[in-house]
């Protein structure tokens, strides 16, 4: 068996262990292969072991490898989930799924014009991306102005609110791990209730948090898209692409 595969199977038993151990269905919460820096080759051996979620965090290297895998496309679902600039955007509204890093309007607002230009591919799905850990360096919009992004997102054509996503500040510490996750759990509960009868909040239904090293904490705290790179395709090169 390939490390792949043996790696997806052990990531997908930490997902079913951890929902056990939090009461919930390990359906309700979906695996994202973190492909960043891999080749093609290693996103088919995943499939092949049954994953169709990937996600990509630098457009063109992203943008190459989904046309070497154009024969695939159609089983595949990719994620885009790193920091997006203005200039990428038609990219990324031509390629992907969905955009997991929403934390500007202005991005919104790209996205859903260039989504338009494609109309067979429907729908781009995003999330709004919260800086949780309130760090100067990471991406994110503040708590405090989620809703106001999102109120507006969910007003714009082409792109369907999906929900929040959050990248907390590493930790060692199980217990603070989870209370990152469970401000954006809170944050993301609130909005729901509060648009229950809003159309934009219609299908308002994903929290996208937990990473390799701290997916059982996301699980603890309702996530229901793990985003998980190393500890399927191994150690990455420090090299950023
Ligand atoms: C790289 C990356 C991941 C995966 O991280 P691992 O620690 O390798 O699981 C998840 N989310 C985002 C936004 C990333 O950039």
């Amino acid at each position: 068996m390939s490390q792949i595969t043996t790696n997806l199977m052990l990531v997908r038993r930490r997902l079913e262990l951890a929902a056990l151990a939090a009461k919930r269905e390990p359906e309700d919460i979906q695996l994202l292969a973190v492909s960043k820096t891999f080749p093609a080759i290693a996103v088919e051996e995943a499939m092949h072991a049954g994953q169709t979620a990937f996600g990509e965090n630098y457009v063109q290297e992203a943008v190459e490898k989904i046309q070497q895998l154009v024969k695939l496309r159609p089983w595949l679902e990719w994620h885009f989930i790193g920091p997006l600039q203005s200039n990428k955007t038609r990219d990324v509204a031509e390629h992907f799924d969905w955009v997991h890093s929403i934390d500007r309007l202005k991005i919104a607002e790209r996205l859903s014009a260039q989504r338009g230009e494609f109309p067979d591919l429907g729908e781009l799905q995003v999330c709004v991306q919260i800086n949780v850990s309130e760090e100067e360096s990471k991406s994110g919009i503040a708590l405090e102005e989620v809703e106001t992004l999102c109120d507006a997102v969910a007003k714009l054509p082409n792109l369907v609110l999906r929900g929040l996503m959050a990248i907390p500040a590493p930790s060692d510490d199980v217990s603070q791990q989870r209370r990152a996750f469970a401000a954006v759990r809170e944050c993301f509960v609130g909005l729901k209730a509060k648009h229950s009868n809003d159309l934009g909040y219609d299908f308002f239904d994903t929290l996208s948090m937990g990473m390799s090293d701290d997916m059982e904490a996301a699980i603890a705290e309702g996530s229901t898209m793990l985003r998980v790179g190393s500890a399927i395709f191994g150690k990455r090169d420090k090299i950023k692409i």
